[in-house]
């Protein structure tokens, strides 16, 4: 018999459905209610952080990130061609020019080295995106951003708990941001949040997320544009359940990528790349378990017969630069080699944190027997 593995299941095994009910049962349900500024507040002190903005979703907090720092028509912002496509969005409706840069192939991260040589006198901030588990060494990243003046605006969705040189991702950013959704380390569902240390910052992405409302003005008259990006009681309240057990998820994550590090090691043979253990600034903490076929013919092939034996897959970000929506921007026509290779080569197995050890096992037989 097939037995089903999902690519994602999240996991609820604390105080999810008690607060929950807290919820319904005090009429709390919008984003007035109290879980949303204690989630707030103990996210915040989680990532070492003075504020924390809660939003309706990742690509939301992108959005009101890069218009509360300021980026304005014309302005250039450094990012990786290889991502999820919210931050690029984000900079082009905000009127910035995305300026891309290839990966590295052994972090599967940007290449930090070959930022410094795209600067221009019209760069005004650095977008790190960190991509699948290990972070982007921002130790460089902040020697550049100091060096040359420019904002860093950080993209930690994948990251929560995750450290470089021992301090918290989403701490590095003059605005970082992370998602909720449910693949995620911590999920509401859809979420996201905003953090920073500047109480100014922070009070404008409040106004941004309220549809731009003036706090001390009066009320329906508005001086610019914001969105409602707030999120409700109901989704805060599962974040606070969610991270009440955020050390044993991070367990898990690790417990996760280590079994298929063990289990899968042998692809290497046939010519796979596996997830890079650690750097000297991180060790993984596998938010997927993504795998690099030695070509695309390989890949396709491999997902055709995972997909038969129903273990879920996903392809890896397709890049910036080939994106049909993108096609009229110049950076269409440039070329990324690494990037594009982990765009047509990787993809990740199940890796949510509802996943079974015997799904474990059977994942990597699965694999196993593709090659008899
Ligand atoms: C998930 C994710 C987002 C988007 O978050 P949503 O909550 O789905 O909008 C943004 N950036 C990265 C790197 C992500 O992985």
């Amino acid at each position: 018999m097939i037995r089903p593995v999902p690519v994602n299941v999240p996991l609820f095994g604390g105080n999810e459905k008690k607060y929950l009910n807290e919820c319904i049962d005090t009429g709390w349900i919008s984003s007035e209610g109290p879980f949303v500024e204690k989630f707030e507040s103990q996210f915040s002190e989680y990532i070492g952080r003075q504020y924390g903005v809660a939003v309706t979703s990742g690509s939301a907090a992108l959005d009101i990130a890069i218009k509360a720092v300021g980026i304005l028509p014309g302005d250039e912002v450094i990012m990786p061609t290889f991502t999820i496509i919210s931050p690029a969005l984000s900079v082009i409706n905000a009127g910035g020019v995305p300026v891309l840069v290839d990966n590295d192939p052994v972090t599967w991260n940007v290449d930090v080295d070959s930022i410094a040589p795209l600067l221009t006198s019209k760069t005004k901030a650095i977008l790190i995106v960190h991509i699948y588990g290990l972070p982007v060494d921002m130790e460089k990243v902040l020697h550049l951003a100091k060096k040359y003046k420019l904002l860093v605006i950080e993209d930690a969705a994948e990251m929560h708990g995750q450290t470089c040189n021992g301090k918290k991702c989403g701490s590095f950013g003059d605005i970082s941001i992370f998602s909720f959704y449910p693949n995620k380390h911590i999920t509401t569902g859809e979420g996201g949040m905003i953090m920073c240390d500047d109480k100014e910052v922070a009070e404008r992405c409040k106004k941004l997320r309220n549809l731009a409302f003036e706090p001390d003005k009066p009320r329906f008259i508005h001086y610019e544009s914001g969105w409602n990006y707030r999120m409700t009681n109901l989704q805060a309240a599962i974040g606070v359940a969610q991270l009440e057990q955020i050390d044993e998820f991070l367990k898990k994550k690790r417990f996760i990528g280590e079994y298929y590090q063990n289990g899968l090691s042998f692809l290497s043979r046939y010519g796979y790349q596996l997830p890079l253990k650690e750097t000297p600034y991180a060790s993984n903490i596998y938010w997927v378990f993504g795998l690099m076929a030695p070509s695309k013919k390989d890949k396709n092939e491999m997902l055709k017969y995972l997909t038969a034996q129903r273990v879920g897959t996903r392809p890896f970000f397709w890049c910036m630069h080939e994106q049909p929506v993108f096609k009229d921007y110049s950076f269409a026509q440039q070329k990324f080699p690494v990037a594009e290779n982990m765009a047509r080569c990787g993809f990740y197995i199940p890796s949510g944190l509802g996943i079974t050890e015997s799904d474990l096992s059977h994942v990597v037989k699965t694999i196993q027997e593709f090659y008899g």
